[in-house]
């Protein structure tokens, strides 16, 4: 049972996210080291800057500043002209200085909105801000002691707060699945939640269908998949409405999911924004936003994910549903986008249908077997266009193609060339040598030809199978079926 069919009667549940994502920007927020850290050492990729040292000064990162604004935009916010940086205070020992350099009361942008949809309805969901900040080191705990690392520390993050505009755990999913597929396609973020450099905080409470004021939120974290992200904020709605149901008061918290339980367990009271002793950042000047700088971004913007899944649609003839799954994870599209590029078809439509049922099905399925990005395909899409061309002469039957495809996906060989190499001969396209074959089939196959006759449509299926094996599959499936119907229709039932 959902939690929304669960309250409808009584109860509403009232989300907001806070979504933090790493930007993909070479260098760090506010000093010059690497923010390819992935497969470093500990501690390897620092400077006096990141690691907190007094007296040091730090610089804006100007990439950060624009893969900030350039989500903004895509999230229909306004870039205010003058905006600034701001000091966090907080104790906690992954923070090198003690505060962290965020932004408070005049951030990058403000008073957006994302739609997705939601059972063939759009959904609206407010933007309250986008801003820029810098990511913590990160700690290791061990028993007794703890490690820190601190190559992490400074790597420029944005956080994406949304509006408490959501009603269920389940919008709460489709809102996060909606935001990573525009962060990927603006090439700002990876958009891997396992890896944590993307990462949502919930905020969740519940309240008596009908009523106007918020009840008391808690804040939910360590959620690290779409999946968690629904299934806990699930878990919290129940476990509210259940203490309000046995009149007990909710406090404001931070709690945490504990994905193997199944749970949230709280953590720590909640601050409220007081708590962090905000005030200008004094090391860094205001940051002068030109409208010029603004224009110029916007004009930057790639195509994003729904305007690629109508122009599928409506360029291509492509089904929504398969405009939905080419373009939910971009390197997908990308690849599909190629084979267009390299198609020379007559009929654009057709081959726009044909490559998508491949991708989509064969391709698909060797790249999930073999567990490889997209991006890393052995196949070429020039590969794939080669096949496709193969299949439209007809110089290929659907079968083979399915079998040269594997061997190309394995050795990453071009398909005419496996055609040439293994002598693979054109299918039988010649009338009377086909029908010659049908006749000698039934004729030496008596019994199952009459138990068709007989009103067994079974035995049609067999007679085909012979057929194709006395043909090496040299035959088209359709038009063995077609010949071979005619052929045992010529003799009335015995
Ligand atoms: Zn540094």
């Amino acid at each position: 049972m959902t939690t929304d069919t669960h309250t409808a009667t009584d109860f509403e549940v009232v989300i907001g996210l806070e979504v933090h994502s790493q930007l993909l920007t070479k260098s760090k927020m506010f000093c010059t080291c690497s923010t390819d850290y992935a497969n470093a050492a500990p501690n390897t990729h620092v400077c006096p800057v990141c690691m907190g040292m007094p007296g040091v000064l730090p610089v804006i990162n100007q990439q950060a500043v624009a893969y900030t604004i350039m989500t903004a935009l895509a999230l229909n916010c306004t870039i205010p002209e003058y905006s600034k940086f701001d000091r966090k205070n907080y104790p906690y020992p992954d923070l090198m200085k003690g505060y962290q350099i965020s932004q408070y009361d005049v951030p990058l942008s403000r008073n957006g909105y994302l739609t997705f949809d939601l059972n063939g309805q759009t959904r609206r969901i407010g933007i309250t801000r986008v801003h820029l900040e810098e990511d913590t080191a990160r700690l290791l705990h061990h028993e007794g002691y703890s490690l820190i690392d601190i190559n992490r520390s400074g790597t420029p993050l944005m956080e994406i707060v949304s509006e408490p505009d959501m009603r269920s755990p389940e919008e709460a999913r489709l809102y996060m699945q909606k935001l990573r597929e525009i962060l990927v396609y603006l090439g700002v973020s990876s958009g891997r939640m396992e890896e944590g450099s993307l990462r949502c905080d919930a905020n969740i409470s519940i309240r008596p269908r009908g009523q106007k004021e918020l009840g008391v939120k808690t804040e939910i974290k360590n959620m690290n998949s779409f999946r968690s992200v629904e299934h806990a904020l699930e878990y919290e709605a129940q476990r509210q409405i259940a203490m309000v149901r046995a009149g007990e008061t909710i406090h404001q918290e931070t709690r945490g999911w504990v994905e193997t339980k199944g749970i949230t367990v709280p953590q720590r009271s909640k601050e409220q924004a007081h708590d962090y002793r905000y005030f200008p950042e004094p090391d860094l000047p205001p940051l002068i936003i030109s409208r010029a700088w603004v224009e110029e971004l916007r004009a930057q913007l790639p195509e994003l994910p729904d305007a690629r899944r109508t122009r599928y649609m409506t360029e291509y003839g492509l089904s929504a549903q398969d405009a939905n799954v080419l373009t939910e994870e971009k390197a997908l599209g990308d690849y599909f986008e190629q084979v267009m590029a390299a198609s020379h078809a007559s009929d654009r439509k057709a081959r726009a249908k044909a490559a998508s049922n491949w991708l989509l099905s064969e391709v698909v399925r060797l790249i999930k077997a073999s567990n490889i990005a997209i991006s890393a395909c052995p196949l070429s899409p020039v590969a794939l266009v080669n096949l496709l061309d193969l299949l439209d002469k007809e110089r290929i039957t659907g079968k083979q193609a399915k079998e040269i495809l594997e061997e190309a996906f394995a050795s990453g060989e071009m398909p005419e060339a496996i055609v040439t190499r293994k002598g693979i001969k054109p299918p039988i396209t010649d009338q009377r040598e086909l029908e010659r074959i049908v006749e000698e089939v039934i004729s030496n196959n008596v019994k199952i030809a009459n138990d068709y006759r007989a009103g067994k449509t079974n035995a049609l299926q067999a007679l085909v199978g012979q057929i194709m094996k006395q043909t090496r599959g040299q035959a088209k499936p359709d038009i063995v079926q077609k010949l071979l119907k005619a052929k045992l229709d010529e003799v009335p039932p015995m």
